[in-house]
């Protein structure tokens, strides 16, 4: 529920409530209310140093102001603008367990095949939904409708306090956990808490704050995205393309009345996206229809331009004693192999389970036994998706004729051998977690 006036202490206080930050409180709700309902099941007799799960409270911290109007996300909170989002089967089941998948799935289009192409060049794989025994091998999401989703989730639990805009000025590690104060019009609250989730995205001042420093690869690449139209039907194929340019993936939406829809992610180097972010609809539509082919017939339309620059940026450290990071703050990853949402919702899963089992043996949440478990969990999975998106991108972003050899092969060789083809089937549909 929207606050105006913060408490002085909360159990959990996140910071951010873009993505990830909002989807995790939204977890935690819910494995707290897990945790409730069994212990009232079995009526056991209060420890008197426990908390019951449901005294453990959450405090959402969010920068922009994020409704406009009940159950709206705003044009102008940068996690719930204009990008869609491929969510990976594992993603949907994540929030099918967090309640918010019935919500959901009517504003989500199915990817029931994946095709990977490489331009100019012989070696494609595709990726069937039926092969791997699902229904779909993933879903592309608007970023706005998952932010109404989690937003009206916010807004409603009277567990989670939402207390927007607010941001963050001053944080200071404590014996129990840390001190923050929090400025919201011109005033300034002191709140103290066990911990501190910091989900405030790719370039976060409170890690500068706190000095955690970032390993950062730039890949010199910028990501122009956009709604396209065109003449066919996608047929619920996502398509991964890969140009001379960079990779090009266009991603199914639900149609709009008669009107074909998908989500276009254009890599390009930020000279060609300047030049491109300024070009009129037709000269641009003649460019993209060019490098993508006629899969989808004849382009129509390009909607509203928006430009990102693309690095890999990964914490030098994740946790500290009362704090823990999620989302881009923890790992920023290039769009082409979509698996950053994916990745970051494994982790919020991860740590709320994590949070549940300490709240269940009473223990300190900010400690670090509790935070090395979650990592523990998480740490392979991490390790391996960033590698695999990192893999991807160089590979298909290069010229060189020993990578475009490899890609020739890699896709020829991925198309052929079923044991490989399933692992990049898995590592796709977000289900190779944890070795
Ligand atoms: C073009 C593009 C396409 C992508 N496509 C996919 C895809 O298909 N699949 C996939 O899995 N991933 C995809 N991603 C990655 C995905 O978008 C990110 O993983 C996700 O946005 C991370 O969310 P976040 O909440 O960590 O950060 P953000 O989205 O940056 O949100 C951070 C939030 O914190 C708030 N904030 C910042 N500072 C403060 C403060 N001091 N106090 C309070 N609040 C603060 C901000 O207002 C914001 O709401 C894509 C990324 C890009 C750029």
């Amino acid at each position: 529920m929207r606050i105006q006036l913060p408490n002085k202490y909360y159990d959990v206080v996140v910071v951010g409530g873009g993505m990830v930050g909002a989807s995790f409180a939204c977890a935690l709700r819910r494995e707290l209310n897990k945790a409730t309902d069994k212990h009232r099941k079995k009526n056991k007799p209060n420890d008197e140093r426990k908390k019951d799960s449901a005294e453990i409270s959450i405090l959402v911290v969010e920068a922009v102001d994020q409704a406009n109007s009940p159950g709206q996300a705003s044009i102008t909170q940068p996690s719930f603008d204009a990008r869609s989002t491929a969510l990976s089967y594992g993603s949907s089941q994540i929030l099918e367990a967090m309640g918010l998948w019935q919500q959901l799935s009517d504003t989500t289009c199915p990817i029931k095949e994946i095709h990977v192409s490489d331009r100019g060049r012989i070696g494609t794989t595709r990726l069937h939904h039926e092969d791997h025994q699902v229904d779909a091998l993933g879903y592309v999401v608007e970023n706005r409708e998952l932010g109404v989703v989690l937003n009206t989730v916010m807004e409603s639990a009277t567990s989670i306090h939402l207390f927007c805009p607010a941001s963050i000025s001053a944080i200071k590690a404590t014996a129990a956990g840390m001190d923050l104060v929090v400025k919201s019009d011109s005033l300034e609250h002191s709140i103290s808490t066990s911990l501190v989730v910091l989900a405030d995205g790719g370039r976060s001042p409170i890690c500068e704050q706190l000095s955690i420093e970032q390993q950062v690869q730039d890949y010199e690449q910028h990501a122009l995205i956009a709604n396209i139209g065109f003449e066919k039907m996608h047929r619920n194929i996502a398509f991964e393309r890969f140009t001379d340019t960079g990779p090009l993936a266009i991603l199914p939406l639900k149609s709009l009345g008669k009107q074909n829809r998908a989500s276009l992610v254009w890599t390009l180097t930020a000279q060609q996206s300047a030049e491109y972010m300024a070009m009129a609809e037709e000269e641009l539509l003649e460019i993209l229809q060019e490098r993508f082919g006629n899969r989808l017939g004849k382009l129509l339309h390009i909607g509203e331009k928006f430009c990102y620059p693309l690095r890999l940026s990964v914490a030098r450290e994740q946790l500290r004693p009362g704090l823990v990071l999620l989302g881009n703050v923890a790992h920023t990853l290039h769009p082409v192999a979509g698996q950053g949402l994916n990745l970051a919702l494994r982790d919020v899963a991860a740590l709320a389970s994590t949070l549940r089992g300490a709240v269940a043996d009473g223990a300190d949440l900010g400690s670090m036994d509790v935070l090395q478990q979650y990592i523990c969990k998480q740490e392979f999975d991490q390790k391996r998706t960033i590698m695999f998106t990192d893999n991807i991108t160089r590979l298909f972003s290069s010229n060189s004729q020993g990578k475009i050899l490899a890609r020739k092969f890699g896709l020829i060789t991925i198309d052929l051998m079923p044991s490989i083809k399933q692992g990049f089937a898995e590592q796709a549909m977000g289900l190779s977690i944890n070795g």
